[in-house]
């Protein structure tokens, strides 16, 4: 059936354009989704499918868990999530590949390169996505650990898995032995690629991993000649890779530096050293509302924090509220904030905050320095300006939003710890900040309630 499978191709490419854009995004999903549907049932009919028996095991169960795992994940988890789906594609890539084999062990060079990349990527996926799960979920310390000489072990791990590729593409039919010690060699890499990366570097090896699951899928299209494989695997792969850049982008580091610098690992943090100077000046929100009242411009940053305290709603009805009082209200969003790519927006979007008023970073910056009051709602590193003014430390020349440019800042948090990075924050120390403690949503709720009474 190919021209079904032209259409969801172009199902699938005009849904990723239209993901593009927050106003689009949720059309262009269903759009990608309704060509995957296409996709599967086109597959399905395929007159080399004998049995449906095992097809219908795997989709029942798949379909169940998938559902089960969707409704359950809490958006704080979502990354998460990412991380597992990431490596589920990996294995299938990797299972794929060897089931292949087994079936064909005599191969021409072609299907048998194909077959030993979808194994390679899909072997360093399965693990390195797993470890990306252990460490956002926190079940292992999420720091980065280095070991002397880790990046010249990795890279003859990696010298050896070409060798074996080209000995195992050569004659397939005699390498099961070397075709074996190549997955075992895939899944260490992928334990290894990861183990370095840390704290803030985290978003990057997701949409990294994510790129890789891609890639094994388009390798396992080669070897089963499904086009539609090929296409959708290359598109994950091409996106993961064109996210992984706007990341790096957005931290000011290269993919390199990110990959390999240990960022967040002890010794990094041992060469950040200086400690903020300054008094921290708390304030309650009750007092908060006699400034908020007079302002006539609010910028509003959230953070992590905001995710964590589901404080999305009531942060909209302040909003509205500073609003109705005379103030214009921008909401600005950091391209990191959060945990994943797109966080800060999806919340927003989930309590009906206008798109308009969604502001980016490169175009909010400007603006601080003219505005009354910026809200820090359990944002950290993205306004730490330490970024902009600290050569020492790990997050030099990150962008940030210049929040302490701002006549007052208010930051709302509940003590004075570290963010993501691991990274002290001076603006708590800053003359204009204050420090609002406790937990953002019930913070903001008070503000609200002031508001409300007055
Ligand atoms: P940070 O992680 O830097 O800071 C979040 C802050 O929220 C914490 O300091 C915490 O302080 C506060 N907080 C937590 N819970 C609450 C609560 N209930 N109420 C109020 N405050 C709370 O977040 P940012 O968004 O500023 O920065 C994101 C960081 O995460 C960056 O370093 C980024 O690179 C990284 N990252 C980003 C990803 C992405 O794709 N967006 C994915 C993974 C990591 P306290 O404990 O004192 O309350």
């Amino acid at each position: 059936m190919p021209w079904i499978y032209l259409l969801a191709a172009c199902l699938f490419v005009v849904g990723l354009k239209m993901l593009g854009s927050a106003a689009t995004a949720r059309k262009g999903n269903l759009i990608s989704a309704i060509g995957m549907l296409l996709a599967i049932v086109a597959t399905l009919l395929d007159h080399e499918i004998i049995s449906f028996g095992w097809i219908i095991i795997g989709l029942a169960l798949g379909s169940v868990i998938g559902a089960v795992i969707a409704y359950r994940v809490k958006m704080t988890a979502m990354p998460e999530m990412v991380a597992l789906l990431n490596g589920s594609g990996g294995l299938a890539s990797l299972l794929v590949g060897w089931g292949e084999y087994h079936m064909h062990p005599v191969t021409p060079v072609f299907t048998a390169t194909a077959i030993y990349l979808a194994v390679l990527i899909g072997g360093i996926t399965t693990t390195g996505s797993l470890l990306a799960y252990g460490k956002l979920s926190e079940k292992i310390s999420g720091q980065a650990r280095v070991f002397p000489n880790q990046q010249i072990v990795n890279g003859l791990l990696l010298v050896l898995a070409v060798l074996f590729g080209i000995v195992f593409a050569a004659h397939p039919e005699s390498n099961y032995f070397i075709f074996i010690l190549a997955i075992l060699l895939s899944l260490v890499l992928g334990v290894l690629a990861v183990l370095p990366i840390g704290g803030a570097d985290m978003p990057v090896v997701i949409s990294l991993l994510n790129s890789y699951s891609g890639l094994a899928a388009a390798a396992a299209g080669f070897i089963i000649a499904n086009n539609v494989l090929i296409v959708a695997g290359s598109l994950v792969g091409a996106s993961g890779i064109i996210l992984t850049r706007i990341m790096c982008k957005a931290m000011n580091r290269s993919l390199s530096h990110v990959l390999f610098s240990g960022f967040g690992s002890a010794t990094a943090r041992a060469e950040e050293g200086e400690t903020a100077p300054g008094e921290v000046k708390a304030m309650t929100p009750e007092d908060a509302y006699f400034v908020l009242e007079a302002a006539r411009s609010v910028v509003i940053v959230p953070g992590y924090g905001m995710a964590v305290a589901q404080a999305q709603h009531v942060v909209k009805e302040l909003g509205a509220l500073l609003e109705a009082n005379g103030a214009e209200v921008k909401y600005a969003i950091h391209p990191v904030a959060g945990r994943m790519p797109g966080h800060m927006n999806v919340l927003l979007a989930e309590a009906d905050v206008d798109y308009d008023q969604l502001v980016e970073m490169d175009a909010i910056n400007p603006l601080l320095p003219t505005m009354d009051v910026a809200i820090v709602i359990g944002a950290n590193d993205v306004v730490n300006p330490a970024a902009r003014e600290s050569e020492s430390s790990p997050i030099y020349g990150m962008p940030i939003i210049n929040v302490d440019q701002a006549r007052t800042v208010f930051v709302l948090k509940r003590s004075l710890a570290s963010g993501f990075a691991g990274v002290e924050n001076p603006l708590f120390f800053k003359e204009n900040t204050r420090m609002i403690f406790g937990d953002a949503k019930k913070t903001v709720q008070a503000m609200v309630g002031e508001f409300k009474i007055s």
